[in-house]
């Protein structure tokens, strides 16, 4: 497996979920939204940025899973526990930590899309937008990411990693997959 890299710091998240906070928060004055986030590696991303946000915003959760699992995103997800709100009428914003194919987000617009939200907006960290597939329509950006596997900050392999503050790329899911000493060495763990 390549060396990990540090592809973002502690302080660049930082300082870049500040920024997005206070867009959303120009943005939103007087119609606060409802930020969904996907469970689980959302959820440290929208931890920092719902704090960020200065706005009586609530929060609400979704989990998924993909259908066939893996690796690959088939697009097609399962609901595995629904938002405990009714979003009718509500200005939403979808939270999500990365955004790669975008099959998974697209799937969830549309379901969320037929509850009749008044409006409906994302905000993704990253936007793995090279490997996109459907064309998405991305409001809130925090950083552009390459076309490599990333760990940290909420992203994990085999449900590890999500507590790192920044975020390390470390070459393919296969490789990390095959042989993680590497990370384990970096991280010295
Ligand atoms: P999509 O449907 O956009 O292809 O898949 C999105 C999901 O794949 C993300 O929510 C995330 O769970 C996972 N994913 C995509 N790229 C990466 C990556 O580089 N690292 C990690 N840890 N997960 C990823």
């Amino acid at each position: 497996m390549p060396e990990p890299t540090v592809l973002f710091t502690e302080e660049e998240i930082q300082r870049r979920v500040r920024e997005l906070g206070a867009a959303i928060t120009a943005d939103y004055r007087g119609r606060p939204p409802v930020l969904v986030s996907i469970l689980k590696g959302g959820a440290i991303f929208l931890a920092d940025l719902f704090r960020a946000i200065d706005l009586p915003v609530r929060v609400d959760f979704m989990s998924i899973t993909s259908y066939g699992g893996g690796a690959r995103p088939s697009g097609v997800v399962r609901i595995l526990k629904d938002l405990d709100q009714d979003v009718g009428g509500e200005d939403v914003l979808v939270v999500e930590d990365i955004i790669d194919t975008g099959l998974t987000l697209s799937y969830l617009l549309t379901a969320l899309r037929a509850r009749g939200p008044a409006s409906l907006e994302v905000c993704t960290l990253l936007d793995k937008s090279a490997r996109r597939i459907p064309p998405l329509d991305i409001r809130y950006r925090g950083f552009e990411c390459p076309d490599r596997f990333v760990v940290g900050y909420g992203l994990d392999h085999a449900e590890r990693y999500r507590n790192l503050p920044m975020i390390l790329s470390v070459g393919s899911q296969a490789e990390l997959d095959e042989d993680s000493s590497s990370l384990a060495r970096f991280l010295g763990r």
